[in-house]
């Protein structure tokens, strides 16, 4: 078993409680941690926002061609690009517009 680092002390790097001091401290990258106090908290300001956030209807999709039409006010030539924007724009819009139904 491999030793650990004379002089580390592990803490929240949150709220600074000590190893000793939580129930739980749970190591992400490198030397930060966080603790189920800390998590506690998150997940309460989440569910908080979930709460207030308004779920605005998305309203009509556009179509393909006027997501291109809209781009070629902006871009010159590029159609493969465009053609790929508007793809990944509308599967974006559609994902979206599922999520607000649920
Ligand atoms: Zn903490």
């Amino acid at each position: 078993m491999a030793k650990k680092a004379a002089g580390v002390k592990k803490s929240c790097s949150f709220c600074g409680r000590n190893y000793d001091a939580v129930s739980r401290l749970i190591q992400g990258d490198a030397d930060a941690f966080i603790c189920n106090e800390c998590v506690e908290a998150c997940h309460m300001l989440l569910k908080k926002d979930q709460k207030q956030a308004p779920s605005k209807p998305i309203g009509k999709i556009p179509t393909p061609s006027q997501i291109k039409e809209h781009l070629d006010e902006y871009i010159i030539g590029q159609n493969k690009a465009k053609k790929n924007a508007c793809r990944c724009s509308l599967q974006s819009l559609q994902a979206f517009a599922y999520q607000g139904r649920q």
